[in-house]
């Protein structure tokens, strides 16, 4: 059982509207209240990564030109090694930005950026420009937690989401527009990929899941990680569902 969790962030500096970063301090947070190593790797254009070399792969959301940017660079230098680290089980989150360059493509205009094929899901930019804007919350199982959750967060999104057959979101819709305003799902989950449009910053705002990911990050039951006072946390989680209506 490993004791550390290594964390690879992909372009943290285009990568990370709406204080992504908070997500990371959050695991970081987490680990070390609980006496747990935390390390954070920052992956740039053009650097190579190693799949065996951390336990989660993060990539946050972006502003269509710099997801641009980094669609051919993910795809050129990245893309090999997040599918063999994603067979080895690593986690691999995308958000917003992030979910898009997980699927297939995303279509802006003329243009096909190109995704990494990690899950079987394709994104268009509206034609009309419209966004789905607002606070956002879905109803999840997960694995090894007893019964549904609730994330809660903020989405903005241009793009509308449709997955492939056979493919499973992450969530229902309870409040919000999910990955295409008409479906009724948010994100997306398969084995240990995991895209959501949830920013808010996501994890500080839904405690449970910054310690389902890091427990299954690091080969743990979430049940085995040593409890900690989450009454701040408690109370972001229950702001958030209220402005969410839930
Ligand atoms: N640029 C993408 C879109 O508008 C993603 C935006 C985001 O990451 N918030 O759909």
């Amino acid at each position: 059982m490993a004791d550390t969790l290594r964390v690879c962030a992909l372009y943290p500096d285009l990568m990370n509207i709406y204080a992504d970063r908070g997500n990371m301090l959050m695991l970081e947070r987490r680990c070390g209240w609980r006496g747990l190593g935390f390390t954070l790797t920052a992956a740039g254009l053009g650097d190579v990564i190693d799949p065996d070399a951390h336990d989660l792969f993060y990539l946050g959301g972006g502003q269509d030109r710099d997801q641009q940017l980094c669609a051919h660079d993910l795809y050129d230098n990245k893309r090999e090694a997040l599918h063999a680290a994603a067979a080895r089980g690593a986690i691999v989150l995308g958000i917003c930005g992030g979910i898009q360059l997980l699927g297939d493509h995303y279509e802006l205009g003329d243009e096909r950026v190109p995704g990494i094929g990690l899950v079987d899901l394709v994104t268009k930019r509206a034609v009309d420009g419209s966004r789905l804007t607002g606070n956002v919350a879905i109803e999840l199982e997960l694995e090894g937690l007893d019964g549904p959750r609730v994330l809660a967060g903020f989405e903005n999104h241009g793009g509308r989401t449709v997955l492939g057959a056979g493919e499973q979101p992450l969530g229902r819709v309870l409040k919000g527009h999910g990955n295409d305003g008409r479906s009724g799902v948010e994100g997306v989950h398969r084995g240990s990929v995991i895209g959501t449009y949830l920013h808010g910053p996501l994890l500080p705002k839904n405690a449970w899941f910054a310690d389902w990911l890091l427990a299954t990050a690091l080969r743990r039951a979430p049940g085995d990680l040593a409890l900690l006072d989450d009454a701040l946390e408690d109370a972001a989680h229950a702001s958030a569902r209220r402005a969410a209506g839930v």
